[in-house]
């Protein structure tokens, strides 16, 4: 038995490396109900990445419009540069029974705890090893020496945030880390407070055992 349900919003969120993107990226390609929060960015594009897809990028002032009109569910500085979830389409897509993906960092989390902690489930990657974590940033060939520097010593201060998660995963195997963030999210859509008929559901059994 299926009950239409409300959407979960999903937060997975790592240091960079720690495999946050294959694990989003494989989660997209097996499950068709996932959709993904493009975020809006200020940071400059990558050549692999597609505007509208991987983020919106904009520039400093258009973040700031966005920002002072109130237009993100949340927003932080990450690495010199400023990130936002646009709130359209967050709610409409939840009321819709779509399940919302989530690649947003911790200052992220902690707003959207705030003002949603209902709806959301939340998942923190943690890399195997440090010395994994540093080959995976080094394989990113267009990240600069600075820029991997900055962001092993920005993975020590963000990995103290694992405490403000549901769940913790090590990211050891990419398969079996998705598999664990399938049986997350499985569990997740039948939660209570996200079933919408139930109360009817309910009521209907009780009014057939009255009727007998
Ligand atoms: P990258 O520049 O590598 O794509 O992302 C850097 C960091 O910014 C990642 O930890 C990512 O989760 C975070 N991030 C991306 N989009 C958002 C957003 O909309 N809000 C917040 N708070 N963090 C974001």
């Amino acid at each position: 038995m299926e009950f239409a349900r409300r959407g979960v919003m999903l937060v997975i969120a790592s240091p960079s490396g720690a495999g946050k993107s294959s694990i989003s990226r494989t989660l997209f390609d097996q499950d068709p109900n996932i959709k993904l929060s493009v975020s809006v960015t200020t940071r400059s594009r990558r050549s692999d990445e597609i505007e509208g897809k991987h983020y919106h990028f904009i520039d400093v002032p258009a973040f700031e419009r966005m920002k002072h009109d109130g237009e993100l569910l949340e927003w932080a500085e990450v690495h010199g540069n400023l990130y936002g979830t646009p709130r359209t389409k967050v709610e409409e897509r939840l009321a819709a029974g779509n399940d919302i993906l989530f690649d947003i960092d911790f200052q992220g989390t902690l707003q959207l705890y705030e003002k949603c902690r209902a709806d959301m489930v939340t998942v923190f990657i943690l890399p195997p090893s440090i010395k994994e974590l540093k080959s995976r940033l080094e394989r990113r060939a267009q990240d600069s020496k600075e820029t991997i520097d900055r962001r092993l010593s920005n993975a020590r201060l963000e990995m103290e945030h694992y405490s403000e998660y549901d769940y913790v995963i090590v990211n050891e195997d990419l398969e079996q880390s998705c598999s664990r963030v399938r049986s997350i999210l499985a569990a997740a859509r039948l939660q209570r407070p996200r079933l919408l008929q139930l109360d009817k559901f309910v009521k209907d059994l009780q009014d057939q055992i009255d009727s007998l």
